[in-house]
């Protein structure tokens, strides 16, 4: 039951229908990409590779990042799309960790790969899908597609955890099936001639799209620019019909503030998500838009897929409870369990807030060989989210709060102790505990509050300075603090827990 069966069903039903384009430009139909995916799948093994071996993919959007993952599900491996802002060091544990003997690069990650691939021992090939050797791979003879089992592995997704180190979230190829299922029953349609348009990153949330449209022989679009642009979006409405695109809250934000008076003709559907939208703002949207809008909830762990608000509920304006369902995540997907669990596992009534859990056929299978973290989060049968929540009488699931201290900023989460593990390393820090500071423009950004040691307070700019350069050197640009703190002493309480709490009232101060 390989996913890959899916490009081989399209090409048998709609051979000639758009399968990839970059831009307003046709790559591939169905059958050609079908005839491509299998010939760089034997190129794949060619180079060694075998059924169930883990393959990096650093890239940003690009059309060989659809044609890797349809080659290496075809060929049997594993897909680990990898965030392509990444520092090597970063990248050098992830390749580690998953044990990648090949690594595919975007020409813009290649330098950072090839320094991330010297410092893992399992990495034997980085390949440049802008260079011959990519080409390459596809002039190797068809391969048959290699069977799969349904809880066999399709996608190593790393997310970082509250440890601090990425983990890395086995979803199998049945997981992705199942995600899909849940789509076409709650969230959208999708025909043919429809295609989805990925203007976030594929490593990640848009990255999950293409297999709904895959399902239906309907397209994916790559915009050229690689990234999010909202005059090159508006420009594909124009050419391209029956547009979805996922989009973070604040890309939606900026496209919504757009001055560019265009209707967006093609557009159909935005879904979006992945982190807290204010009312305002999709109340904005609704008004220049139209009923266009679905919101999903979900994580790595669940992809896609915990709780959906639908685009009747977004348009059901003259309901008493309008507001409130606005302000939630929707109700959670038909045949997936959703409950709100206190400390001990218990459900809790309604309107009471706990943690969020789910079980269904689309959690992951685990954290890859980590079974430590994969019994907690999965403890009693039950995918703990580490969000907190409320259902209310309707089945509205409304977010208290996110795993308390997870920073969101431009839609990508940046958990707090990976920096503080970072900043920590250096020299002139004693203590360190970085939060969120609410941001107009990127929902959050980063602060750190720092004890700095004696000899940096000397020369405290220098060495606030000095830290900027150290974070710099050791993690994505993003994650770094945009703003320095420094205190006497961190606040905490009795048994020495830094008071967080405390910290994010100092901001408001
Ligand atoms: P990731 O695993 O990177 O997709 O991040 C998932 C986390 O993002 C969830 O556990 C939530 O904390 C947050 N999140 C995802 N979707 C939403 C949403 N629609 N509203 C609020 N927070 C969300």
């Amino acid at each position: 039951m390989n996913i890959a069966h899916w490009l081989v069903s399209a090409a048998q039903r709609h051979p000639q229908a758009p399968a990839l384009a970059w831009g307003r430009t046709v790559l591939h139909n169905h059958a050609g990409l079908a005839r491509q995916v299998s010939a760089m799948a034997a190129g794949l093994v060619n180079l060694g590779l075998k059924p169930g071996d883990r393959v990096g993919l650093v890239m940003r959007n690009h059309p060989a990042y659809w044609e890797s993952l349809l080659s290496i599900w075809h060929a049997g491996l594993v897909a680990v799309p990898i965030h392509s802002q990444l520092h090597p060091k970063e990248l050098a544990y992830i390749f580690a960790d998953a044990g990648t003997p090949l690594v595919l690069a975007h020409p813009s990650t290649l330098s950072a790969c090839e320094q991330a691939a010297a410092l893992s021992p399992t990495v034997r090939h980085v390949i440049d899908v802008g260079a011959a050797a990519y080409r390459q791979l596809a002039q190797a003879s068809p391969m048959a597609m290699v069977e799969r089992a349904p809880s066999d592995l399709a996608w190593l997704f790393y997310t970082s955890g509250t440890t601090g180190r990425p983990k890395g979230v086995m979803l199998s190829h049945l997981n992705l099936m199942a995600m899909c299922g849940h789509y076409f029953a709650d969230v959208d349609t999708i025909a043919v001639q429809d295609c989805v348009v990925h203007a976030a990153p594929m490593s990640h949330g848009s990255g999950l799209y293409t297999l709904p449209h895959l399902a239906q022989a309907a397209c994916n679009v790559v915009p050229e620019s690689g990234g999010f642009d909202a005059q090159e979006l508006f420009d594909l409405g124009a050419h391209w019909s029956g547009i979805t695109m996922f989009a973070a809250p604040t890309m939606l934000k900026r496209l919504v503030e757009s001055p560019i008076d265009d209707p967006f003709t093609g557009l159909k559907t935005i879904v979006y998500g992945g982190g807290p939208m204010y009312v305002a703002d999709i109340e904005a949207a609704l008004a220049r838009f139209g009923p266009r809008f679905a919101q999903i909830y979900g994580q790595g762990e669940s992809p896609m897929t915990i709780t959906v608000s639908t685009k009747a509920m977004h348009q059901d304006h003259h309901h008493p409870r309008h507001a409130m369902r606005l302000a939630s995540v929707g109700r959670p997907f038909q045949g997936l369990e959703v409950k709100v669990m206190d400390a001990q596992d218990q459900v809790l009534p309604l309107d009471e807030i706990g943690e969020v859990c789910v079980r269904g056929q689309v959690v992951m299978q685990g954290y890859w060989q980590n079974p430590n973290a994969s019994a907690q989060t999965l403890r009693n049968g039950w995918l703990h989210t580490g969000d907190m929540g409320s259902l209310d009488e309707e089945g509205y699931l409304t977010l208290k709060d996110r795993s308390k201290d997870l920073i969101i900023s431009g839609g990508t989460n940046i958990y707090p102790r990976e920096v503080e593990e970072v900043l920590l390393l250096h020299p002139d820090i004693s203590e360190v505990s970085v939060v969120g500071q609410a941001h107009p423009e990127w929902g959050e950004e980063v602060v750190a509050f720092v004890v700095l040691r004696p000899h940096a307070l000397v020369d405290q700019a220098q060495a606030l300075h000095a830290l900027d350069a150290h974070c710099l050197d050791h993690m994505a640009r993003f994650k770094r603090p945009k703003q320095y703190r420094v205190l006497q002493q961190l606040p905490k309480n009795e048994t020495g827990k830094v008071l967080k709490t405390e910290l994010r009232q100092l901001l408001n101060v």
